[in-house]
């Protein structure tokens, strides 16, 4: 355990109105955080290592399925349910909490998400057919999926078609390309890759974006590259290759056209990356008012919450904490097709506030705690690293996000100054 008693939620579920469900969910992967990830997580960090024994946890929990739908053995979560289950996930490895994401990705962008698109019912009916396949794999054996989207081009961030190309041939596709970062990369069983169909003749678009599950032993998958990174390094993302790999059509997680349709029209998809970050700005403001209580196991029983600058910078981190909380609590509730501008643009507020809040708590809970609460042996110092990572994931960085707000802000779509 990462104190002597159960932590209070990140969510206190009277005070949130969560449902039953939400809040037995977060309890048990509190539950979990607390008692099996918390003390494993030291290991996985040290050693870049990917947190396998928690998957077996997360998948002996029933976690692995969160949002796979009901009527295909899943729980059922949507985008609200998963994210606050992912912070509290998040507040005891980053890395489990990240990396969790790119799997529960997987389902919910093929779920959820994908029943609040636009489908013929043809195309649907083989839809479902085939996510069910995928779903099948993850509940009975425990597969993994991860997300490899980035190139180190434009196209992760939504810019440009994706490099990866997908050829279509007899019953299936041949897929080649490169993806950089991709977290699971050796541990996860399929890579949910973005590509692009490609045709003869045809300029590669964006709107023939393909998102297929392509086996990890597939001839022609490869893994290259290290991975030494200063946080988030439990999850292990190194650079997958892919030469000439043959997949067949059941490899679809979602049909031709429908992931340029999710990605236009359901932009909460792409906030999915920030319930960690969350987890990590509760975790750093926990450690600093157990620490300064002198209650941190491993730190010994030194109070020091008596001095009176102690207690501001603690208040200014609870400041923070609740401002972050509030909006990441109301976006989560906005997620739907079709937002409006202004959600769109709270939506990004709220994406920047968490990835930049993670990390500014992280350094205040350093600086007030002081010194010896930096050493290796405690998680703060972890915890400050992992939370610094979040504000470079694409497609929004902080830096886009800044673009995006400033942009939308003061222009209407299709305005310019000409
Ligand atoms: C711990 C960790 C895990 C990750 N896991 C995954 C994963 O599983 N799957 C995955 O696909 N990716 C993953 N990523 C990759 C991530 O999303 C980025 O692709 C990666 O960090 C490379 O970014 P870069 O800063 O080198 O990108 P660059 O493309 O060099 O961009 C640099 C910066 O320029 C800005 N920029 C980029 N494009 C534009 C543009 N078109 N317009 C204006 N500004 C722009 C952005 O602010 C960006 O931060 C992970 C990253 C980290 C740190």
């Amino acid at each position: 355990m990462s104190g002597t008693e159960e932590d209070a939620p990140i969510l206190d579920p009277e005070a949130f109105g969560l449902t039953a469900d939400q809040a037995e969910l977060t309890a048990r992967a509190r539950k979990l955080g607390q008692e099996k990830f918390a003390g494993r997580a030291e290991r996985y960090d040290r050693e870049a290592i990917f947190p396998t024994e928690n998957y077996h946890d997360l998948h002996e929990a029933g976690l692995l399925g969160i949002c796979i739908p009901k009527e295909d053995g899943g729980i059922g979560a949507d985008l609200q349910t998963y994210s606050m289950v992912a912070a509290e996930i998040g507040r005891y490895c980053g890395s489990t909490a990240l990396t969790w994401n790119m799997h529960v990705c997987s389902c919910l962008w093929s779920g959820a998400l994908a029943d609040d698109l636009e489908m013929s019912d043809e195309i649907r009916a083989d839809h479902n057919k085939r996510r069910s396949i995928h779903y099948r794999r993850i509940l009975n054996d425990g597969a993994i999926y991860a997300q490899p989207f980035s190139e180190g081009g434009a196209a992760a961030a939504g810019a440009v078609a994706f490099a990866t190309s997908a050829r279509p041939v007899d019953g299936g596709w041949i897929v080649s390309g490169k993806k950089i970062f991709a977290s699971l990369s050796g541990h996860a069983n399929y890579y949910g890759v973005l590509c692009t169909e490609v045709t003869e003749g045809e300029e590669p678009s964006r709107r023939n974006t393909l998102y297929l599950a392509i086996p990890a032993d597939a001839e022609g998958v490869g893994v290259v590259g290290d991975w030494d990174p200063l946080g988030m390094r439990g999850t292990v993302s190194r650079t997958l290759i892919f030469e000439d790999v043959f997949v067949g059509h059941e490899a679809a997680l979602m049909p031709r056209g429908v992931y340029f349709q999710a990605a236009t029209r359901w932009p909460h998809m792409f906030t999915t990356l920030s319930p960690s970050y969350m987890g990590l700005a509760q975790a750093a403001y926990d450690f600093t008012v157990r620490y300064l209580r002198g209650e941190q196991p491993g730190a010994g029983p030194v109070k020091r919450r008596m001095y009176p600058t102690k207690q501001i910078a603690v208040a200014q981190m609870h400041i923070t904490l609740e401002q972050t909380k509030a909006l990441w609590f109301q976006t989560m509730r906005e997620a739907r097709a079709n937002p409006t501008k202004d959600q769109l643009l709270r939506l990004w507020a709220a994406h920047y506030t968490i990835m930049e809040n993670a990390n500014e708590l992280a350094q205040l809970a350093i600086r007030t705690c002081g010194g010896q609460s930096m050493l290796k042996s405690l998680p703060l110092e972890r915890i400050y690293r992992d939370s610094r990572c979040g504000s470079l994931m694409l497609p929004w960085t902080a830096e886009l996000c800044l673009d995006r707000i400033g942009r939308a802000a003061l222009y209407e779509d299709g305005e310019t100054d000409a």
